[in-house]
């Protein structure tokens, strides 16, 4: 079945594309970004390692595009300044001083961090929160701390995921987190707030914009997935608050309902018709598929959620059926809660599943697709712990440390909170060569033992252009 499909298509593209030279010119169909929430390059590697036990195993280690990405906010007020005042500065060589620093370097909610290395306080200041990366990731325009696809002048900014519909293709947005979260609702909403849950949840299901949006954040389940019996209305603010649910159950609005593991599992192995075309899937669980369940471990699992890959199946499952195409945001949102609290062993259990949904997604456009017509693009919106290797009090970025498969390496904190490193993006597939096309060399990057290929770096509003660039579509002249 899947080598007929795959032929069929060969011929449809033949036909229309007639020589290889105007081939390369059509625009790329589909758009996959898959966001793992604060991680910076040892967070990719801690998985790694746990994994495979070596570095380079991974399935974005064989993706032709491999740069680094800047993420740095406009400005960290938390609202709109009106003004260029208080603008946030990046320059890479600051990152990478390796000059002695004394006392303390970063005062967390877990404890004081010491300083070290100059480098090390500089990658700690000044960092951006996911909203404004979340932002930039889908307008190509830095903002303010707090900001969903709001500018510094107070303004409503447009999305890719407005212009991706406006084109014909079809939207989707996944999270591991509450779906009206920050990353989420930077492809779905806008608000001058984050924290406006109940108004970002009803603007994702009251717009009807996406046809898929998959996530956390269910009313009725806690935090460790036990259902609640009679939830105050604070408890329906991720999903628009008590009335937007209640015109979801009655089918008052574009979405099918699904929650259970049982119908994700069914969605994503092809066994589930939905009535509709548009499905909202709200995991039965009140924050997280997994992070926040009790305890601080890996392991035990709750039963009741699906895992990331499987929404992501499930998710483009129900893409694909639209033949313009579309755009699909994945995101592996714990990863950076885990990075907040310090937790190695649930930090590498989230990014092993983001890891595992780039997988599925890799396997989806390589039997559905091809790479001529989809891209994936792997990153993360900013780095989170400043995670580095046990040495790292003594050598300056020193790498964590492999303790083989299936063990966790020998790491050192130096933050729990948000960081401005330089953090991985790899692409692979139509228009991917965008990101080397803009890239800047720096190599400062050498100290991450990367190789002289990778020793450059984009900004992450170039993730927005790139996308808008393999879809064929046109930023408007009026979008500020
Ligand atoms: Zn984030």
């Amino acid at each position: 079945m899947v080598a007929f499909k795959r032929c069929a298509l060969a011929l449809a593209l033949g036909a229309v594309f007639a020589t290889p030279a105007l081939a390369q010119q059509h625009s790329a169909k589909n758009v996959i970004l898959m966001i793992t929430d604060g991680a910076g390059i040892e967070t990719f590697r801690a998985a790694s390692y746990y994994r495979h036990a070596v570095l380079g195993q991974e399935v974005y280690d064989d993706f032709d595009t491999q740069v680094f990405a800047a993420t740095y906010p406009l400005t960290t007020a938390t609202e709109p300044t009106m003004s260029d005042e208080g603008k946030v500065e990046f320059d890479p060589a600051e990152l990478w001083s390796d000059e002695a620093a004394e006392g303390v370097g970063f005062e967390g909610k877990l404890g004081d961090y010491d300083s070290y290395f100059a480098g090390y306080n500089y990658a700690r200041e000044n960092f951006t929160d996911s909203a404004a990366a979340g932002t930039a990731l889908a307008t190509g325009q830095k903002t303010y701390n707090s900001a969903i696809n709001w500018s510094n002048n107070d303004e409503r900014m447009k999305h890719i995921g407005e212009y991706v519909v406006e084109s014909g293709r079809a939207l989707g947005v996944v999270s591991s987190v509450q779906l009206s979260h920050a990353t989420p609702a930077a492809f779905l909403g806008h608000s001058p707030s984050r924290n406006e849950y109940a108004a970002l949840g009803e603007e994702i299901i009251d717009s009807g914009l996406a046809t898929v949006v998959f996530g956390a954040g269910h009313p009725y389940f806690d935090d460790a997935g036990n259902a609640v019996d009679n939830p105050d209305e604070d408890a329906f603010r991720y999903v628009g608050g008590e009335a937007t649910w209640q015109r979801v159950l009655d089918g008052d609005t574009d979405y099918q309902l699904i929650e259970s593991r049982d119908d994700f599992e069914a969605l994503a192995n092809g066994e589930l018709t939905l009535d509709g075309d548009k499905v909202l899937g709200v995991a039965q669980n009140h924050a997280t598929l997994q992070f926040n369940r009790p305890g601080v471990e890996a392991g035990n699992l709750i039963e009741n959620v699906p895992s990331l890959p499987t929404l992501t199946r499930g998710a483009l499952e129900v893409l694909k059926q639209n033949d313009e195409g579309f755009f699909l945001m994945v995101e592996g949102g714990a990863v950076d809660w885990a990075a907040h609290a310090n937790n190695l062993p649930r930090l590498v259990e989230e990014q092993v599943d983001f890891n595992e949904a780039v997988e599925a997604a890799v396997e989806w456009v390589e039997a559905n697709s091809d790479w001529d017509e989809t891209m994936v693009i792997v990153t993360t919106d900013h780095g989170n712990g400043l995670l580095q290797g046990p040495d790292s009090d003594q050598n300056a970025y020193s790498p964590i440390v492999s303790q083989g498969a299936g063990a966790l390496p020998l790491v050192r904190w130096h933050s729990d909170n948000h960081t401005r490193e330089l953090v991985p993006l790899y692409a692979q597939g139509a228009g991917a060569e965008y990101f080397l096309d803009v890239a800047q060399r720096d190599e400062g990057l050498s100290t991450y033992g990367v190789d002289e290929n990778a020793q450059q770096w984009v900004d992450n509003t170039d993730v927005f252009r790139a996308a808008m660039s393999a879809l064929g579509i046109d930023e408007d002249s009026d979008t500020p």
